[in-house]
């Protein structure tokens, strides 16, 4: 297994990490003067300054973009307009990449509700109707699966394997879909090494930070790289070994964080932590 050390000119911050309302000039600024070679936005902050004007000021700051977060919530709803709703939401994300130029539209799944089945068949469906539009625009769809504690209503793809199984089913020749490896959501799987090997050159995107013990939160208690048991360097080095040469991105969604206030300082503590232990 490749044991490179994580190096700045390979590192990228995901927006969340400054916090929620954090807008996409601040994070990207400040994603810049700590050196990061990469920023995720988020596709509202996209929105609300608009895509063309995101992008460019993006690459004005010399970054690249390792994700755009995030997309495809098939589920939960038994209402029709749910899933066209899903659809025309991730059609519009895949025009966002393009223009963004993203290593690829972050995928989620959305939540089981009450019928688990019903709603990966739905995403299932859903992704196959925006094949097409991903392939013409040239955007990468990696598949994210999040740990079953949010399969109810957040993230119905729930392990590595079952990613990869979409994946090769829908995209037999890994044209579009890939997938997301984030430490926080797949740390705990018992045959991590031979699932990251089986993703090979599907995986997209590498997400680092940490799980806390114990942790008080499901969704806002990730610890950054180096303040739990997730083994962040462990993922990177068996996503590398496996042949991704892509950013890895630091995703750390903390109010102890975000209570620095200060976007630079924020930035340079993630920095600081995943190249110590991402
Ligand atoms: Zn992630």
């Amino acid at each position: 297994m490749t044991k490179r050390p994580l190096t700045l000119d390979r590192l990228a911050i995901n927006q969340r990490t400054f916090g929620p309302d954090v807008d996409l000039p601040t994070a990207v600024e400040a994603a810049a003067r700590a050196g990061f070679a990469g920023i995720a936005p988020w596709r509202e902050h996209v929105t609300s300054v608009g895509r063309d004007a995101a992008a460019r000021m993006i690459r004005d700051a010399g970054l690249k973009v390792s994700g755009l977060c995030r997309s495809g919530f098939f589920g939960p709803g038994s209402r029709p307009e749910d899933g066209q709703g899903a659809l025309t939401e991730m059609l519009e994300a895949i025009e966002d990449a393009a223009v963004l130029g993203a290593a690829a539209v972050i995928v989620v799944g959305g939540g089981g509700g009450a019928n688990i089945d019903a709603a990966r068949a739905r995403l299932c469906a859903g992704l196959a109707a925006v094949i097409p539009a991903a392939a013409a625009a040239g955007v990468r769809l990696a598949l994210e699966p999040l740990h079953p504690m949010t399969a109810a209503d957040r993230g119905c793809i729930s392990t590595i394997d079952y990613a990869r199984d979409l994946a090769v089913l829908l995209d037999p020749d890994n044209t579009v879909i890939g997938l997301a490896l984030d430490a926080y959501h797949v740390w705990w799987e018992p045959y991590l090494a031979a699932s990251v090997g089986r993703a090979g050159k599907r995986i997209d995107a590498v997400h680092i930070c940490d799980w806390r013990v114990p942790t008080r939160d499901l969704l806002l208690d990730r610890g950054l790289p180096g303040d739990g048991v997730a083994q962040p360097r462990r993922l990177r080095c068996l996503a590398e070994a496996a042949g991704y040469r892509g950013l890895i991105e630091v995703e750390v969604f903390q109010p102890e964080l975000w209570a620095l206030a200060d976007p630079l300082r924020i930035a340079e503590a993630a920095r600081d932590a995943a190249l110590a232990h991402g």
